[in-house]
């Protein structure tokens, strides 16, 4: 286990943390699940803030303030939709991940959340996307000091169950 990466239950607009992750669409401009979630924490504000952007690409991440939430900032990433593994989803969840850690280091934030990126409507499998997710932030924080802390964060009692018993298996 290494002590930088945190698994963690909860609502990821509750956490006191400099970045939170969102798993965005390519729009920016709102959706549902945890994409929704944090639009109705953070207020209408990041909505306009989010505008001005005009979308982003699948793979990639842009960032905001927090607005009214407790995280100083939205990093706002875009997940593949799983189409069975044959577009290329593998390599995007890992570049959306890549994309985030990089902008929360360029922003000086020492501790980011993620949420378990494509795993809800976009149906991409999710041992597979923990695994991704694992190996990229374990690889990242090899090489960068920031951000110090990352919470992986699970929704429901049977996810963090399952990324529990994942995370131990991608450690032996
Ligand atoms: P995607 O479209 O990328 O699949 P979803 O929002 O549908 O995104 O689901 C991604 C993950 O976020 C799922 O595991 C879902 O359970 C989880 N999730 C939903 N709401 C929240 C929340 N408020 N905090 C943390 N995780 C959440």
């Amino acid at each position: 286990m290494n002590p930088r990466i945190e698994l963690v239950k909860a609502d990821i607009t509750t956490l006191n943390v400099d970045a939170i992750v969102n798993a965005a669409n390519n729009s920016l401009m709102g959706g549902g699940g945890v994409d929704g979630a944090i639009h109705r924490a953070a207020g209408p504000e990041l909505k306009e803030a989010c505008r001005p952007l005009r979308g982003c690409e699948t793979g990639s991440a842009k960032i905001t303030p927090g607005f009214k939430l407790p995280a100083k900032f939205v990093i706002h990433a875009v997940g593949p939709v799983w189409y069975g593994g044959g577009k290329n989803e593998a390599e995007q969840l890992a570049s959306c991940y890549r994309a985030s850690l990089a902008l929360a280091a360029e922003n000086n934030c020492r501790s980011v959340a993620f949420p378990a990126i494509s795993t809800g409507a976009y149906r991409f499998p999710f041992e597979k996307a923990a695994k991704i997710a694992l190996e990229e932030i374990s690889r990242f924080i090899a090489v960068n000091k920031l951000p110090e802390k990352i919470y992986l964060v699970q929704f429901s009692d049977s996810d963090m169950e399952n990324y529990k018993r994942i995370y131990r298996e991608f450690c032996l």
